[in-house]
């Protein structure tokens, strides 16, 4: 059974293809031929996962799956979330991002916070959806080097290595995306496509 991946990130692509039960051929978006860019306008990550995997489901009639992130912090009444991409601004870099959260957060003593992804499955007009949560700390300071996004300033519960200063199978064992991605491939390998 064809299953398209509605994201154009190929680091993530090539982490669910080696996972994936070999039932499944999971097709990217260019292998779909779909160039474009897919909108994500709604306020809420489950909105916008869905969203994607709406957008190609509709125009190419495929079975697809879409996944959206958030760091989401208490202290600033769970922001950046849905706007964790673009949080200081369009075009903005990962620095930029990391800074604009440090310089909010100050030196509260509050500094609990969690990422959480949502995957947004389509398989035969029914909708599935998977989370993934980890709950951290922002540091006060960026540690490490490795990773991306706000890894630097995130330490997971449990662990004394922010993110960036993990080696990603360690990162991806505890990860929010790991934890909702796993999710997935369960309920893939259980979906009993031949009667639907
Ligand atoms: P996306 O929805 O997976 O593209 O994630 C949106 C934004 O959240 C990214 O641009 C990053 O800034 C941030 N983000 C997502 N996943 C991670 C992660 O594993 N570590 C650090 N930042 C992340």
């Amino acid at each position: 059974m064809d299953l398209v991946f509605a994201s154009n990130n190929k680091h993530k692509y090539e982490e669910i293809l080696a996972m994936l039960d070999k039932k499944y051929h999971l097709l990217s978006l260019e292998d779909i031929g779909c160039k474009e860019e897919i909108p994500e306008t709604h306020p809420d990550l489950q909105g916008n996962a869905l969203q994607k995997a709406e957008y190609i489901y509709q125009k190419y009639h495929r079975n697809c799956f879409a996944d959206d992130t958030g760091l989401e912090i208490a202290y600033l009444n769970n922001r950046p979330g849905v706007y964790s991409a673009r949080y200081a601004g369009e075009h903005c870099s990962f620095e930029d991002n990391m800074n604009k959260v440090l310089q909010e957060m100050g030196d509260t003593p509050f500094r609990k916070a969690q990422f959480r992804t949502v995957i947004a499955l389509i398989l035969n007009d029914e909708k599935f959806f998977f989370e993934g949560i980890v709950k951290g700390t922002i540091l006060t300071e960026k540690h490490g080097k490795d990773g991306f996004g706000y890894d630097p300033i995130f330490l997971p519960d449990g662990y004394n290595l922010s993110f960036a200063e993990m080696d990603v199978l360690t990162k991806n064992k505890i990860s929010h995306r790991g934890q909702a991605v796993r999710k997935l491939i369960d309920f893939l390998k259980n979906y009993n496509y031949a009667t639907k």
